[in-house]
């Protein structure tokens, strides 16, 4: 399916005056009764489901950030309360991300909150344990600059609706084998505001909101990790006739590193020791968050065994003095060559270890110094 804007041969910023101007031109072309090539009737449907579309600004919206995924059914977001602050934290990630349901479009009764958002922002690792401030580009839509959200033309107003008289409500009597009711139902002609627009807004075409490119600053906590979600609030689409606006959710995932490998608030390596480091005790350079740190590894260090820098893990997120550790995991690495003198001594300590060693377990040469008693 191509894409709409390209279809409507339109540029994406268009404005809604240009664009109903575009698909009006495209719908003459392409109308089946006045073009006879094969595959004009099918162009002209596209044509019209791609202005049904970008003519809505909440559809609009969903099909800028999701492409037609976004169009599709589902229900809104779940509220999740405000925990107030700039940035709350949502650790759980969840699916249902869609708005509006599909089909006729929105049913609108007075004021309408606007939809949610979601922004996917990819971190590097470092940032996810320390946090970090974003600059991120968003498009949303914002309340019409042109007519102040009324969607009718300047020096215009909405006036109300003659269909119900204001109400925003039609009575219809139903006649049932039970008898005659009276039924209450929004009024189709106003959609149960009670006030029509003769006169629309050129700028947004009578929604009363536009699309709008804007620059925020996002505070990224220390200790987020892949699937964390933050929620800017009142960032996402504007509401309309005084309905407040929806908020942006922010999904974070993070970069793998090089070495380093994240287990929750503790962080995870490996560190090669040679078998003398192993069996003798080193002091080595190891890499951390904090940068370069010295690590001791005790005499008699085993492959497999597990090194910890306490405190150099990740911040707790929300209370990011408390910290996790850094654990080392080590591998030691045996020789796969010697030279003379180094095969030499092994022979000279594997002898001495084999005829010496048998006699006098607790008093063997370089094993017996380092693990147990020199003669
Ligand atoms: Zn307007
Ligand atoms: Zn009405």
């Amino acid at each position: 399916m191509a894409d709409f804007y390209d279809l409507l041969g339109v540029s994406r910023d268009v404005d809604a005056d240009t664009l109903k101007r575009a698909y009006r031109r495209l719908a003459r072309q392409y109308h089946p009764d006045i073009n006879k090539d094969p595959g004009a009737e099918d162009t002209f449907k596209e044509i019209g489901r791609a202005y049904e579309v970008l003519s809505d600004p909440q559809s609009r919206a969903r099909y800028d950030q999701f492409g037609e995924a976004g169009l599709g059914g589902a229900a809104g977001m779940p509220d999740m309360g405000d925990m107030g602050g700039f940035a709350d934290l949502f650790e759980t990630f969840f699916s249902g991300f869609g708005g509006a349901p599909g089909g006729g479009g929105p049913r609108r009764r007075g004021p309408r909150q606007g939809d949610d958002l979601r922004l996917d922002l990819t971190i590097s690792f470092q940032e996810a344990v320390f946090g970090a401030e974003k600059e991120v580009q968003i498009r949303h839509l914002e309340t019409c600059s042109a007519c102040q959200g009324s969607g009718a033309k300047a020096g215009s107003g909405p006036t109300t609706c003659g269909t119900c008289g204001g109400a925003g409500q039609v009575r219809r009597a139903t006649r049932t084998p039970f008898g005659s009711f009276t039924q209450v139902a929004a009024c189709p002609t106003c959609e149960g505001s009670g006030q029509v627009i003769a006169d629309p807004c050129a700028a947004c075409g009578g929604q009363g909101l536009q699309q709008v490119r804007k620059k925020l600053r996002i505070n990224i906590p220390a200790g987020v990790d892949s699937g964390t979600r933050l929620r800017v609030a009142n960032e996402g689409n504007a509401g309309q006739r005084g309905g407040p606006a929806g908020d942006l959710y922010v999904f974070l995932s993070v970069q793998p590193h090089g070495q380093l490998r994240r287990d929750g608030i503790h962080i995870h390596s490996e560190v090669t020791l040679n078998y003398l480091q192993a069996i003798l005790g080193d002091m080595i350079e190891v890499e951390t968050v904090d940068g370069h740190q010295q690590l001791e590894i005790p005499a008699g260090t085993q492959p497999g065994a597990v090194l910890t820098l306490q405190g150099k893990g990740v911040p707790k997120l929300g209370n990011p003095v408390a910290r996790g550790n850094h654990l080392f995991t080590v591998k030691v690495q045996l020789p796969t060559r010697l030279n003379d003198q180094e095969r030499e001594l092994l022979e000279q300590l594997a002898g001495h270890h084999t005829s010496r060693g048998q006699k006098h377990p607790h008093k063997s040469g370089l094993f017996g110094g380092l693990f147990g008693h020199r003669d």
